[in-house]
């Protein structure tokens, strides 16, 4: 039976060896798919700035003057191209999570200040839609956290932009807190809006995941959002969390960092 043990072993290595060799296949043609979409989101970004700016010049009447009949069409396209910007930086953030050339730059900053900024940035657009943006604190502590400014102020932007793109009626509330116990400050955003059933949180951090209500608010967007500022936050120590009480009955995101060590 030596013999037959050693032939097995045989199997075994031979089947190890192939296992390896698919893998590293594997891993070569997801290394070549991030560099495809990087190269190609790069290429897609200067003629859009292109077609963005000459927009802009043409509604600002630097060809001429513009009949109020124009104004429309040049909304679109100006609203096309940052639509499609975004997308484009989605793709471009998926391709440097992938392939780990995200980079992050951190500082201590103030989190409680930064979230009402951007409440403040944005009431305008919420007030245009018909919506009510709110901004309330409810500190034990200090809000210091060590993370990256600007990637924390695209997950915050993302998430009450999601409010506003899935709440048709009502009021988007933004809370700061902490725990003081556990060191880690949270910013919630509540909103009113089409809520998810059970399916849609749990699909909603992966990639290109769009809940089926999605679509029927005809709001646009890649399914990207989410992933890549769930992604983010745990590089910055931090999570993002999910709630609804079910469909109609609004949502609640949670992005929590840790305080900083004093
Ligand atoms: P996108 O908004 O481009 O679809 P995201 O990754 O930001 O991508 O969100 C994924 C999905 O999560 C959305 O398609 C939507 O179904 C759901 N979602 C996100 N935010 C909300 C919200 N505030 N209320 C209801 N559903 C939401």
């Amino acid at each position: 039976s030596t013999a037959r043990e050693i032939k097995q072993r045989e199997e075994i290595e031979s089947l190890a060896f192939n296992l390896e060799r698919a893998n590293n296949r594997l891993r070569q043609l997801d290394k070549q798919k991030s560099e495809f979409v990087s190269i190609a989101s790069h290429q897609l970004r200067s003629p859009l700035t292109s077609i963005a700016g000459y927009a802009s010049l043409l509604r600002e009447g630097n060809y001429g003057n513009v009949p109020s009949k124009m104004n429309e069409p040049l909304d679109r396209i100006e609203q096309s191209a940052r639509l499609m910007a975004e997308s484009i930086e989605d793709f471009l953030n998926v391709s440097r999570i992938e392939s780990g050339n995200m980079k992050y730059d951190f500082t201590d900053f103030n989190l409680r200040e930064e979230t009402e900024h951007i409440c403040d940035d944005l009431r305008g657009v919420a007030l245009r839609n018909g919506l009510i943006l709110l901004f309330r604190t409810d500190l034990s502590g200090n809000s210091i956290v060590h993370a990256d400014l600007g990637k924390t102020q695209q997950i915050l932007h993302n998430l009450i932009n999601n409010a506003l793109k899935y709440t048709p009626k009502g009021t988007i509330t933004v809370v700061v807190r902490d725990d003081d116990a556990k060191k880690r400050i949270y910013v919630d955003v509540l909103d009113t809006g089409i809520g998810m059933n059970e399916d849609t949180l749990h699909s909603i951090f992966q990639k290109f995941e769009r809940g089926d209500k999605a679509n029927t608010v005809n709001v646009k967007g890649t399914g990207l959002g989410l992933y890549v500022a769930l992604k983010m936050a745990e590089a910055m120590q931090g999570t993002i969390t999910a709630h609804s009480d079910g469909e109609g009955k609004g949502s609640r995101f949670t992005l929590e960092l840790p305080r900083v060590a004093s």
